[in-house]
């Protein structure tokens, strides 16, 4: 076969540059393997198997440089390894302040957010008394990663997810990963969270890591008293921020306490399972 049969023409008028790069356009599998190859450097410095605890000590130490983070929260983000819990050719940037693709199109949230909102979660009367996050519900189990940290800061984690396909990459993750004792094994629920799981309740602690417009009911019916709930939700004039509801118990009567913080950013919270 000659030049001018395999090529357009038009290529014979090309710089010979142009027409080397327009001979590689029409050679897509070479493409193909670099990006493999690519990905496959990429995934080795941080993959599964090797010493990411240097790394991992890295990021949590910018956290902490911040001087807002509670110690007890950065600790259980130092043990957990968040490059296990991404997929292998974004494992590169686990320990970057970032939000990565999980799959399906959602996302596991900045390590910041996590620390932030479980500071929060442990900054609540009864988890400051205790010493612990007691009983955690979670909404939105993601790949997993929030769940194992909670599960260090737990004596029990329920985390449900609407999305099957995460519900099972979660299970997996969370069965793989190693981490110090004392940690409370988070038990997944496949459903919609905005039912919150009345069979396990009532919780000292629920967070979601997805914003709704409103509270769903069963969550606060499901808050023990002395619970705090941390959740991302619409505000008015505010796009998405943190609320924080406390279940405050005085002379016998309960009533719940809401305050917002920060704007934040989450996917939303969404109804019926798939
Ligand atoms: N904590 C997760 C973050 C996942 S992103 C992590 O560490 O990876 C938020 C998740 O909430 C998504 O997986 C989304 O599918 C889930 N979600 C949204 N609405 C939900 C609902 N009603 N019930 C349960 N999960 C829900």
């Amino acid at each position: 076969m000659t030049t001018a049969k395999r090529f357009p023409a038009s290529l014979k008028t090309l710089t010979p540059q142009r027409e080397a790069s327009a001979r590689e356009l029409l050679m897509p599998q070479r493409h193909l393997r670099e990006a493999a190859a690519d990905a496959a450097r990429l995934a080795q410095p941080s993959g599964r198997g090797l010493d990411s605890g240097a790394v991992r000590e890295r990021m949590v130490a910018r956290l902490r440089a911040e001087g807002k983070f509670d110690e007890r929260v950065l600790a259980a983000m130092a043990a957990v390894p968040r490059h296990e819990f991404v997929d292998s050719a974004l494992a590169a940037q686990a320990y970057e302040d970032t939000a990565l693709p999980i799959g399906h199109g959602q996302t596991i949230s900045k390590p910041s957010v996590v620390g932030h909102m479980l500071g929060l979660l442990f900054a609540g009367a009864g988890a400051q008394a205790r010493g612990h996050l007691g009983r955690v519900l979670e909404i939105g189990t993601g790949c997993g990663y929030q769940a194992a940290v909670i599960g260090l800061l737990a004596r029990q984690v329920v985390s449900i997810e609407r999305l099957q396909g995460l519900h099972d990459k979660a299970k997996a993750n969370l069965q793989r990963a190693v981490l110090p004792r004392p940690y409370a094994m988070p038990r997944l629920v496949w459903g919609d969270g905005r039912v919150g799981h009345a069979a396990s309740g009532p919780f000292d602690s629920i967070i979601a890591a997805a914003g709704g417009e409103d509270l769903p009911p069963a969550w606060m019916e499901q808050l023990a008293p002395g619970g705090r709930l941390v959740a991302p939700m619409a505000a008015s004039g505010r796009g998405q921020v943190l609320v924080v509801l406390d279940h405050v118990v005085e002379r016998g009567v309960s009533r719940w306490v809401r305050s917002e913080h920060e704007a934040v950013l989450f996917v939303p919270l969404k109804s019926g399972v798939v």
